[in-house]
């Protein structure tokens, strides 16, 4: 049996729930199909000591703002999953949990779209795809990575330096080695975990030199960087740089403590694995147990493949949300691409509300049966971007 709707939303982590929030307030039927059985998202999985890069109070999605903890600046994880799982609630958003999407085509009859999933079709007159990056996580082509003997992780593997602990090399005291990979918040954070420990040998490798930010700069900055961006595009004053201009790590208080203790000193990128470890470009070798790579992830979009829109990494060119192959398909999150900031908790509420906004005005011209003469690419007003 194929179910019928204005709009389904697939993914319900927090890009999924702020498209679901200004759906809402357009007045739309919807569904928000998830493949997760909890509420959270993909912060239900990350490593125990995380901290965010930004306050609480630059953290909230639309409607709602995410509750403060004394004492504690940057919350963890687990905040942000109970954040969401009240936000959810609180709007009851009508989320499918555990129900995973498999396919999106077009309807035969061309004006729908079919969604595919584990727990039947649904058929819907807009599609919002939010299914973030978590499920694929990237690792470099580093010459040697295949004739390394010992464990290799990514970012969404790591939880905690217990894992590490067992009968390390002697050389190094006993302990265990571990080589981490990447200089952004995740490769820092994960290295300084590890380093502030104690029981890890922690060797923090970068492709370019860490570029912390300013102690007394946090993930406010970063939104307000990313504004003045959009803004700058937007009125054509050229490009302000964005968020890469003030450098790539937050330092947060775990990464500061490990800095500062002269424990988070990066060495540049290895020039191959071996076997038993890493060689460097002058031909010195380190002995490791395992690698963490924090080396990054790739838009989840496998189900959008047959509507055949993709372009170069696994984008799908967009102008701003909307897929320019097919008006009827929105991406929230991912990345910069689909909007400034839209992959963080207060960047993704502004391009949620214009996809809600853009769906809502492509419905009522559709009902006007005016869809017919849509240009397939084109904004009908853009006035929300
Ligand atoms: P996700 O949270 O990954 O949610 C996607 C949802 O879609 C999941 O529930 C998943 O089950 C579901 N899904 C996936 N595929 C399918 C499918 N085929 N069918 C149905 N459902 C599907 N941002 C900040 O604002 N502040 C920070 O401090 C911060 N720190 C970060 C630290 C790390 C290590 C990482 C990786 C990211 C961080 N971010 C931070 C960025 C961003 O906020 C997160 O990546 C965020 O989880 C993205 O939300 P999302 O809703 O786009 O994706």
């Amino acid at each position: 049996m194929t179910r019928h709707t204005d709009v389904v939303v697939i993914g319900g982590g927090q890009a999924g729930l702020a498209a679901g929030y200004h759906l809402r307030r357009q007045g739309l039927d919807f569904v928000v199909l998830d493949a997760d059985p909890a509420p959270g998202g993909s912060w239900q999985y990350m490593w125990d000591s995380l901290r965010l890069f930004s306050p609480a109070e630059h953290s909230s999605l639309p409607g709602r703002l995410m509750p403060t903890r004394p004492g504690r600046t940057y919350p963890g994880a687990a905040h942000v999953v109970a954040y969401l799982t009240d936000y959810e609630k609180r709007y009851g958003l009508p989320v499918q949990h555990g129900t995973r999407v498999d396919a999106v085509r077009r309807d035969d009859d061309g004006d729908g779209l079919m969604v595919e999933t584990d727990a039947g079709t649904w058929r819907a007159r807009a599609v919002i795809s939010a299914t973030g990056t978590w499920s694929r996580p990237f690792v470099p082509a580093v010459p040697g990575r295949g004739l390394f003997t010992g464990r290799q992780l990514h970012t969404v593997d790591y939880r905690c330096p217990a894992d590490f602990t067992g009968p390390g090399d002697l050389a190094a005291g006993g302990r265990r080695r571990v080589i981490v990979v990447g200089g952004g918040n995740s490769g820092a954070q994960i290295a300084a975990d590890l380093a502030l420990d104690g029981n890890v040998g922690v060797t923090w490798v970068t492709r370019r030199p860490p570029r912390f930010l300013p102690d007394d700069i946090d993930g406010r900055a970063l939104f307000d960087v990313a504004t003045a961006r959009r803004r700058a595009l937007e009125q054509g004053r050229g490009d302000t740089g964005g968020v890469a201009s003030l450098g790539d790590i937050v330092a947060v208080p775990p990464v500061r403590a490990a800095r500062d203790a002269g424990r988070l000193s990066a060495r540049p990128m290895v020039a191959q694995l071996t076997a038993t470890g890493a060689r460097w470009a002058d031909g010195s070798h380190t002995r490791a147990d395992a690698i963490v790579w924090c080396t990054g992830f790739r838009p989840a979009v496998a189900h959008l493949a047959p509507l055949g829109l993709r372009g170069p990494r696994g984008h799908i060119p967009t102008d701003g949300t909307r897929a320019l192959g097919e008006p009827r398909l929105h991406l929230l999150g991912y990345g910069d691409w689909t909007g400034p900031a839209s992959a963080t908790l207060i960047g993704v509420g502004r391009p949620a509300r214009d996809a809600a906004r853009d769906i809502a005005r492509l419905l009522r011209q559709t009902a006007a049966g005016s869809a017919s003469s849509l240009p397939i690419a084109a904004s009908t007003d853009g006035s929300t971007r």
